[in-house]
């Protein structure tokens, strides 16, 4: 089962994935975070890609395709994949499509968040990832306790990107670029939507009845 989670940044596509990833056999490919591994390493590339996520637009779909690409071929990932992310864009989308073709997969389900853009600023602008763990957080909506998080509280960072300007471009970009993809998946018959403005547990228990029978 291969599930792409779509929706706006601050959707909270992140969060629910690492929950299904706690109790589905499934892994996480963000292409956010492969491309923030990329920064880290302070390679040419990671240069690049640093001044474009930073801006809030999205980097070449070259660049990512081949992330991703690198990625899902590690047989660890057969058939289990969460796509947080990824696509972006139509012609991402149809990459998409291409790699599973390529590799004998197949897109079980498309689950889209949808959000009120005042909610996600909020969302987005509260914002905390664990650099120890990659647990991502919320200070006004899901703070980081002992009973959810092990680490230290020291480890949680905001994201460079997570800021009032760049969010707006953020955005615009979805708006303009991925949207798109909502329509391409409805017409496959992949789409479920779901209120993504409810607390993070009623959104999980909406994907889990999504996902239980179709891992069945
Ligand atoms: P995210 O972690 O998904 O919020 O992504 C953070 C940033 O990484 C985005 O604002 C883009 O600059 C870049 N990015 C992430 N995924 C993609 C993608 N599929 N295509 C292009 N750029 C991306």
């Amino acid at each position: 089962m291969n599930i792409v989670l779509f929706g706006p940044p601050g959707a909270g596509k992140g969060t629910q994935a690492d929950n299904l990833v706690k109790d589905f056999n499934l892994i996480k490919i963000s292409s956010g975070d492969l491309l923030r591994e990329e920064i880290k390493k302070k390679s040419p590339l990671g240069d690049k890609i640093k001044l474009t996520v930073d801006s809030g637009s999205l980097v070449s779909d070259e660049i990512i395709n081949n992330l991703i690409e690198i990625t899902l071929i590690d047989k660890n990932y057969f058939d289990r994949i969460i796509f947080d992310g990824f696509p972006r864009n139509l012609p991402q989308a149809k990459t998409l499509d291409g790699f599973m073709t390529k590799y004998k997969q197949k897109i079980s389900c498309v689950i889209s968040l949808k959000v009120n853009e005042n909610v996600i600023v909020k969302r987005i602008l509260g914002r905390q990832v664990c650099s120890k763990c990659g647990l991502i957080f919320n200070e006004f909506f899901n703070p980081s306790t002992k009973e959810n998080h092990k680490c230290d509280l020291n480890f949680l960072l905001k994201r460079p990107d997570d800021n009032e300007k760049t969010i707006k471009n953020r955005l615009a970009i979805y708006q303009k670029e991925t949207l798109s993809i909502f329509n391409y998946y409805k017409s496959q018959n992949l789409l479920f939507e779901i209120d993504g403005m409810k607390n993070i547990a009623e959104i999980y228990k909406k994907i889990c009845q999504i996902i239980n029978p179709i891992e069945a």
